[in-house]
């Protein structure tokens, strides 16, 4: 990892212009990861573009700094890069349909420097860092700060940090929560980093949109293979009564159950596109059921997305699930 770190620094030392980019859907780590590399970047002086999807923003506006540039429009990042050199750097992203760009963008890059920490990443980049073993990719970013600026790590990236860490190890509960975790989160603290406000944001508050969709979809839970896999969905109905589409967290009540090894997700994006979200507890290796409907993860939280109708997709996939518990 080490070895590896050091040779994309250099690399990155002798070039001046960089694209970073998270995942579709981005979540904490992707957002926290992009926000703290870019900065790093910048802070080395280097011209950095960073794109970061609207849709997926708003919890995480505590992150953002004024007048700082991040490119929110595709369309716009599309023309000012028209005519660029640039290299692609990719985080947290396990595959090319993963990350967050319009395949043109992608297609347009020198290269690619994919860094990850999925076990099932594709090894797309022409320069691979997948760390399987780390928490987050801000773990692995944190390595890259230390690397490049010493411990003494500002604020406006070690809180970024901070974030993408306590996100994938939801708040430190998850199984991929080690001593590393720990002691770079220690380290983030000493550097000012205020973990109860990070924590209060993402785990500690919810809109009251989200919780009335909450209720609706917890009315729709149910049991399977005794009591091993539990599921809920949320439809598009759903979602207008709630007038509110995030899902965040809605797993976690199923795979929280006594008993149950494998919590299930169905959120109806569109009438035969089904985002199913999957978490397990201490055995079940998601991640493989869910690259049984092309999609992937890790082996306690993995995704896919199906194109059938909500009604299908879950017979489907809980049919698919009784092989795992
Ligand atoms: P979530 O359920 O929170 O959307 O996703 C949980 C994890 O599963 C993500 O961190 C990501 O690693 C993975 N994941 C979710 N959806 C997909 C997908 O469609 N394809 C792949 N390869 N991974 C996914
Ligand atoms: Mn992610
Ligand atoms: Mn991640």
């Amino acid at each position: 990892m080490q070895k590896k770190i050091k040779e994309i620094i250099k690399l990155i030392n002798k070039n001046d212009n960089f694209l970073i980019v998270g995942h579709v859907g981005s979540d904490g780590d992707s957002i926290g990861s992009v926000t703290a590399f870019t900065r790093l970047l910048r802070i080395k002086n280097k011209k950095v573009r960073a794109y970061l999807n609207r849709d997926t923003l708003a919890p995480f506006s505590f992150l953002e700094t004024e007048g700082e540039e991040f490119y929110t429009d595709s369309k716009k990042l599309k023309k000012d890069l028209a005519a660029e050199n640039y290299i692609l750097i990719t985080l947290d992203s396990g595959n090319l349909e993963r990350v967050d760009l319009e395949a043109e963008i992608t297609a347009g890059a020198e290269f690619i420097i994919n860094i990850d920490h999925h076990a099932d990443n594709s090894h797309f980049g022409k320069i691979n860092l997948v760390g399987s073993d780390r928490a987050a990719v801000g773990e692995i970013i944190y390595n890259f700060a230390v690397e490049m600026i010493g411990i003494d790590i500002p604020m406006q990236v070690a809180e970024p940090l901070a974030t993408a860490i306590i996100t994938d190890t939801g708040a430190l509960r998850y199984e991929n929560t080690t001593s590393r975790v720990l002691r770079i989160l220690a380290d983030l603290m000493d550097v000012g980093v205020d973990i109860y406000k990070i924590n209060k944001k993402i785990f500690g508050s919810i809109s009251y949109k989200a919780l009335i969709l909450k209720g609706l979809a917890l009315a729709t839970l149910e049991r399977s293979a005794n009591g091993k896999i539990a599921w809920l969905y949320v439809s598009r109905q759903m979602m207008h009564e709630a007038e509110t589409d995030y899902t965040e967290g809605l797993v976690s009540m199923a795979r929280d159950i006594e008993d149950v090894e494998i919590g299930i997700l169905f959120t109806e994006e569109e009438e035969a596109e089904i985002k199913v979200s999957l978490r397990s507890n201490f055995y079940a290796e998601v991640n493989e059921l869910a690259a049984e409907f092309n999609g992937g993860g890790h082996p306690r939280a993995a995704g896919a997305t199906v194109e059938k109708t909500l009604e299908e997709t879950i017979n489907l996939v809980v049919e698919a699930a009784k092989k795992y518990v």
